[in-house]
């Protein structure tokens, strides 16, 4: 993926600009450029999203056996170049109008990118545990990646924070590096789906800290242990573990849109079934939207519909394209 030098390698107005490459964008950017229309995707780190990162994929349709996020998104990034997808790497920072027209401005350079229709498929980042000792350890002993981490940690014990699909998955995958793994969770159930839960309760190296609040991170030089309150017992103890993976759940950088855009107050975007956002014009898609299921499978509709609700909003608000 490339970076934007000047204005010479940009379209003077862009049907669609896509903010955001992971699996809701490259969706949008297939569809539109199939749609004959002349597509942007801005994306500021690489192609794929968080996605790009998980080690398998186990419920995307057609790949009975998994496929790995990173040979998914690939595809995904292959099939958008192919119909015609400019790619840029680059990050959003504002948007202004001009009558119907879009203008985004980028972080780090001048450049400001004219649009008719505008879809956010910006994806979310994850949430932090906001305890003390957090800041400290933050990619030193704290990830939130076990695919790019957990060989790190061969032999040692680690703690798993959160009881999603996310925690109790990459629990699992973490047992083919770690001694042991501890699954620290709030409550006494997890929300994971049963298929997840049922193989770590079978797997001998994972052990369950039910009913736990997290207190605080503990350690000099790197990560010792982790103090948790049991909150059935109403005792403090502290877990010897040497990392922590934290799966908490995601919020949305969405910053640059408030007060434009209708949002809830996590910062994910408001919209109707078709992506249309409060805004003519612009549109939402993947897990930057609010929604009740986030996953790959969810994200690809949702760029799709966003495409297509966009190609109808440039035919009423600009005629032919
Ligand atoms: P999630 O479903 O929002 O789960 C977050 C977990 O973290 C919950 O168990 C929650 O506890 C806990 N939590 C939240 N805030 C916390 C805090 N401050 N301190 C301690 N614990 C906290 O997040 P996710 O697991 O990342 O999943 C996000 C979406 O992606 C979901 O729709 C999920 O289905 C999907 N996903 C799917 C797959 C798959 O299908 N294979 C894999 C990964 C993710 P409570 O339960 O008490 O609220």
């Amino acid at each position: 993926m490339e970076k934007f030098f000047d204005y010479s390698e940009l379209h003077e107005i862009y049907d669609v600009v896509i903010i955001g490459g992971g699996p809701a964008g490259l969706t949008s950017g297939i569809y539109a450029a199939r749609d004959n229309l002349k597509t942007l995707i801005l994306e500021k780190n690489y192609p794929g999203g968080q996605v790009a990162i998980t080690e398998v994929i186990e419920n995307y349709p057609g790949f009975p056996e998994g496929i790995s996020g990173g040979d998914l998104t690939d595809q995904m990034y292959k099939h958008a170049l192919h119909f015609g997808v400019q790619v840029k790497n680059g990050e959003c920072c504002g948007i202004e109008f001009d009558g119907n027209i879009k203008i985004v401005s980028l972080k780090h350079n001048d450049l400001k990118i004219k649009t008719k229709s505008l879809i956010i498929a910006a994806g979310a980042r994850p949430k932090n545990l906001e305890i003390p000792g957090e800041a400290k350890f933050l990619g030193k002993g704290i990830s939130f990646c076990a695919t790019c981490d957990g060989a790190f940690y061969r032999g040692k014990t680690v703690a798993v924070i959160g009881g999603g699909d996310s925690a109790v998955e990459e629990a699992h995958y973490l047992t083919r590096f770690a001694e042991k793994v501890y699954i620290v969770h709030r409550r006494d159930k997890f929300r994971a789906a049963k298929i997840l839960q049922d193989r770590v309760f079978s797997n001998p190296k994972i052990e369950v800290v039910w009913n736990a609040q997290l207190v605080k991170v503990n350690g000099e030089t790197k990560v010792e242990s982790l103090t948790i309150l049991d909150k059935v017992k109403n005792i403090e103890l502290d877990l010897k573990i040497d990392g922590i993976f934290v799966f908490i759940g995601w919020v949305a950088d969405t910053e640059h849109f408030r007060g434009v855009l209708d949002m809830d107050e996590s910062g994910f975007i408001r919209s109707d079934e078709s992506c249309k956002t409060c805004v003519p014009g612009i549109f939402v898609a993947g897990d930057v939207r609010t929604k009740e299921l986030r996953q790959v499978v969810t994200a690809v509709s949702d760029g799709a519909m966003a495409s297509k609700a966009a190609e109808k909003y440039i035919e009423e608000f600009f005629g032919e394209h």
